[in-house]
């Protein structure tokens, strides 16, 4: 099995086989590509298709990975360390209180 930092460099290599020659400036529209794909996965959860929601939580992930490796951010040493600090807060942080 690939490790994230395998799969940010196979994902970014495919994308530029087939013509997305990202750069760190194109960052917003990468993004937003991001943004688009957690918008169908929300679609998928609201159509309860399980099999559409899958695809898209790995087009969220492939989006990431490919943003990720194009602006040289090494994703899986990013969540070691900030799953780290999550660690650290209380629990329920951020949930809103009634
Ligand atoms: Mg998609």
């Amino acid at each position: 099995m690939k490790s994230i930092r395998e799969w940010q460099e196979t994902i970014t290599e495919y994308a530029v086989d087939h013509g997305f020659n990202w750069t760190p400036s194109d960052i917003d529209t990468m993004l937003l590509r991001i943004h688009s794909e957690v918008s169908e996965a929300s679609e998928a959860a609201r159509d309860e298709n399980m099999e559409e929601l899958a695809e898209e939580m790995a087009d969220i992930f492939i989006r990431l990975a490919n943003a990720c490796e194009v602006m040289g951010i090494d994703l899986e040493a990013e969540v070691a360390k900030k799953h780290s600090k999550n660690r650290l807060r209380q629990k329920l942080h951020g949930r809103k209180r009634k």
